[in-house]
C-alpha cells in the first residue's frame, strides 16, 4: 500500500532549528519513504489532501492503564489510599476479560481521536489488551501489572512469561511486552528480585510506579531507611532498562540514581495534581540529562487520556513551579510527548520523529480553526492553543486509523455503546 499526504505543513521533530517544512509525505507499507518531495515514479494507492493541516509524529502515552476508562468519573476528589482501597480495587476485582477488552477499545478510540499512536499499558487480562491493539491498529508496550510477595502472586510471573511468549513482537511488530512489578509498596523485595530475573531472562524492559506520593516515600524511609528509588537500585531493578512512572517526591540522591542508570521518568502531571501528590521536578531532570516521557495514567485519576492536555499542563505547571517562564518551552513539551516516549519505550529507532525509513506513525492537525489563527509559530500553537479535537487524521504503522475525523479501523459507535453498558454492569455487580 502506497499513501501520499499532499501539500501539508510538516514538523518532523528531528531538529528544533529546522522548523516547519512544507510539502508531501510518501508512505510505502509501514514506512515513510519520502518527506518534502514525492519520489519519482511514486504512484499512490491512496492520497490524503494535507492542505491547511500540520503533520507531526503521533503522540506517545508513556504511562497508562487503558481499561480504567470504565471507571472514569466513578470516584473522584478522594485521598490516594482511600480512592484505591475503597473505590478502585473493589471494582477492579470484578473486572472480566470482556470488560478489559471493551475498556481498552474505548480508550483506543479516545487515543486515536486525541492524536496518540502508541501507549504504554500496565494492567491485567493483558491478552485482551493485546487483542484490542491488534484489531485497532495502534502500537503499544504492554505489561502485566504484578502485585506479590515471597509466597503469593508468584503465578503472575509465569503469566507474564506466557504473555511475553504469546504476544511480544506480534501485530506486525506493533506490540512489545515488558515486565511490571507494580510498585515497591505493593511488592516484596523477593518478588521484585524475581521480576528482575524474569526481565533479564526475557530481555525486556521494566515498567514500575516509583515515589508517587509523599506517604509512599516516608513509609519507605521509616521501614527501610532508604527512598523507594534507592531501594530499587539496591535490588538491581535499574540493571534493566526501566521506565519509572511518577517520580514526584525525590531526594537529591534519587535524581543521581536515575541519571546514573539511564532510567526514564514517565511523567503524569494531571494524575499527580488530581490525586494531590504534587509536581515532579522534570525541568531539573531534563537539565541533568534524564529522559522524561509523558503519560496520562488511567482515566480514573485524570479523567481522560488526552495527551494535548498533558503537554499543555507540562509546559505550564513547570513554569509556575520553577517561577520561570522559560522552563519547558513548547518544543521541549512536544519532544517529551514524542521522542521522550519513544526512548522510554525502547522504540526510538522506529518512531518518535518523522524520518525516511521510520514507521509511518503520524497525525494531521486541522489548522483551519478559530483558536489556531493566526499561525505565527506552529510549535507554540500546538502546545498553547491546539486542542485534541483538532486532530483530523491519524496513521500508525502506515495504516490510516482515522481520516477526516472518522475512525476507520473499527466500529467506534458500537464500542462506545458496548463499553458504556459494560461499565454500568460492572458497578452494579461490584457495589453491594
Ligand atoms: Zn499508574
Amino acid at each position: 500500500m502506497r499513501i501520499l499526504i499532499r501539500d501539508t505543513a510538516i514538523l518532523r521533530m528531528v531538529d528544533q532549528a529546522e522548523g516547519v517544512l512544507y510539502g508531501d509525505i510518501a508512505i510505502e507499507d509501514d514506512k515513510i519513504v519520502a518527506i518534502g518531495k514525492m519520489p519519482e515514479g511514486f504512484k499512490a494507492d491512496h492520497v490524503i489532501d494535507g492542505k491547511k493541516q500540520l503533520a507531526m509524529p503521533g503522540l506517545i502515552n508513556a504511562h497508562t492503564h487503558m481499561a480504567m476508562s470504565l471507571m472514569r468519573n466513578y470516584a473522584d476528589d478522594l485521598p490516594l489510599m482511600t480512592w484505591l482501597s475503597e473505590k478502585i480495587w473493589p471494582i477492579e476485582a470484578g473486572l472480566t476479560p470482556d470488560d478489559v477488552y471493551l475498556g481498552t477499545m474505548l480508550s483506543i478510540a479516545e487515543m486515536i481521536r486525541t492524536g496518540c499512536t502508541t501507549f504504554n499499558d500496565m494492567y491485567f487480562e493483558m491478552e485482551e489488551v493485546a487483542k484490542a491493539v491488534e484489531i485497532s491498529g495502534v502500537r503499544a508496550n504492554l505489561s502485566r501489572g504484578m502485585i506479590g510477595n515471597d509466597t503469593e502472586g508468584l503465578e503472575k510471573l509465569e503469566n507474564s512469561r506466557a504473555f511475553h511468549k504469546a504476544w511480544n513482537g506480534k501485530a506486525d511488530g506493533r506490540i512489545v511486552v515488558d515486565i511490571a512489578p507494580h510498585a515497591p509498596y505493593t511488592c516484596s523485595d523477593g518478588f521484585i528480585k524475581k521480576a528482575v530475573e524474569l526481565s533479564k531472562d526475557l530481555n525486556t524492559q521494566i515498567h514500575i510506579h516509583l515515589s508517587e506520593s509523599l506517604f509512599e516515600v516516608n513509609e519507605s524511609l521509616e521501614k527501610y531507611g532508604v527512598t523507594p528509588i534507592k531501594k530499587m537500585e539496591d535490588l538491581g531493578v535499574f540493571d534493566v532498562k526501566t521506565g519509572a512512572a511518577h517520580c514526584v517526591h525525590l531526594q537529591d540522591e534519587d535524581f543521581e540514581i536515575l541519571k546514573k542508570h539511564g532510567v526514564s521518568v514517565l511523567y503524569n502531571p494531571s494524575s499527580n495534581l488530581k490525586l494531590g501528590n504534587g509536581f515532579a521536578k522534570v525541568n531539573k531532570m531534563i537539565g541533568m540529562g534524564i529522559n522524561v516521557a509523558l503519560g496520562t495514567d488511567g482515566s480514573s485519576s485524570n479523567n481522560n487520556i488526552n495527551m494535548f492536555e498533558e503537554m499543555h499542563l507540562c509546559a505550564l505547571v513547570n513554569k509556575g513551579v520553577e517561577g520561570d517562564p522559560t522552563a519547558i518551552p513548547a518544543y521541549k513539551a512536544l519532544e517529551i510527548a514524542t521522542m521522550g516516549g519513544a526512548k522510554a519505550l525502547g522504540i526510538d529507532s522506529e518512531v518518535g520523529t518523522l524520518e525516511v525509513g521510520k514507521k509511518a506513525d503520524l497525525i494531521l492537525i486541522d489548522l483551519n480553526k478559530p483558536h489556531l489563527i493566526p499561525q505565527y509559530d506552529l510549535v507554540a500553537m500546538l502546545v498553547y492553543s491546539a486542542a485534541a479535537s483538532d486532530v483530523k487524521t491519524v496513521l500508525c504503522n502506515g495504516k490510516v486509523l482515522m481520516q477526516d475525523y472518522e475512525i476507520k479501523s473499527f466500529d467506534e459507535k458500537l464500542i462506545l455503546a458496548m463499553a458504556d453498558e459494560a461499565a454500568h454492569n460492572l458497578v452494579k455487580r461490584t457495589q453491594k
